[in-house]
């Protein structure tokens, strides 16, 4: 789809649902700076999603989430030989003076939960502020080697995180809650009744056309088993939300 025609589009998708904020994720969206550059200024507040190895823009109110799934010998498993450093090099030309958030994002599996503060103290020398972890969502009949195929197998390496935000407060910006919400007794009261299915509009690119899936993961998912950072996020806001009448911010803050 070419620009003009795309951002006509969000345009019109942004005004018909009053939608206030963006999460821009790929493929790879720095692959369309053109669309970024002017499809950001839509929105109050933006996040974009990037694998971190193409030099990131200077664009206002937004925040960059750079995924990684672990150290490099993990990661690079998972994303690519030499993309670890890559990424490191990225942030190596991040210019004095530049505007976004840089932060990082995790998907943690059963491959990598142990590596998970390793990867912590990688990045804290860096120009990451701050990193979050989402956990696999896997889809139906993963038989996989990422997933742990039960929320109470799973646990393990939620606790892990829990105490992973308690050593590393300033830089795990997980909220707290969100990750005890996580855990196997409570996790099926929040994906039973997704936060992320009522709030949020994927969009798809698909031809010449945007269609919304299921859900921003996707068709095929196993809801059950869910572990996306923004589901259980949003979850725990909602359990502060004030009262009818009192307003909040329209664009959510990612840390605790
Ligand atoms: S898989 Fe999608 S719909 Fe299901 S709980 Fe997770 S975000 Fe919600």
């Amino acid at each position: 789809m070419d620009t003009p025609t795309m951002l006509g589009k969000l345009a019109e998708v942004q005004r018909r649902h009053g939608i206030p904020y963006m999460l821009w994720m790929g493929g790879e969206p720095l692959l369309r700076p053109d669309v970024l550059r002017e499809g950001t200024k839509l929105f109050a507040g933006n996040t974009v999603t990037t694998n971190g190895t193409i030099d990131l823009i200077d664009l206002p109110r937004c925040i960059y989430v750079i995924s990684l799934d672990g150290p490099p010998e993990i990661n690079d498993a998972v994303r690519g030989e030499g993309t670890f450093r890559k990424v490191m090099e990225t942030l190596s030309r991040i210019p004095e003076g530049f505007q976004p958030t840089v932060m990082c994002q995790c998907v943690v599996t059963r491959q990598n939960e142990d590596a998970l503060e390793e990867l912590i103290h990688r990045l804290r020398p860096t120009r990451i502020q701050g990193l979050t972890f989402s956990f696999y969502v896997p889809c139906r009949n993963d038989r996989s080697d990422l997933t742990w195929g039960s929320l109470e197998r799973r646990d393990r390496a939620v606790l892990n995180v829990i105490e992973l935000k308690r050593r590393h407060p300033d830089f795990v910006w997980n909220n707290r809650r969100s990750l005890e919400l996580m855990r196997s007794e409570n996790a099926r009261a929040v994906t039973d009744n997704c936060p992320a299915r009522r709030l949020l509009l994927p969009l798809y690119l698909q031809g010449g056309d945007f269609v919304s899936p299921y859900c921003c993961h996707g068709n095929d998912v196993d809801c059950d088993l869910c572990g996306s950072w923004v589901v259980f996020y949003l979850a725990a806001k909602l359990e502060n939300r004030p009262p009818a009448g009192q307003s909040s911010s329209p664009v959510a803050r990612r840390r605790d």
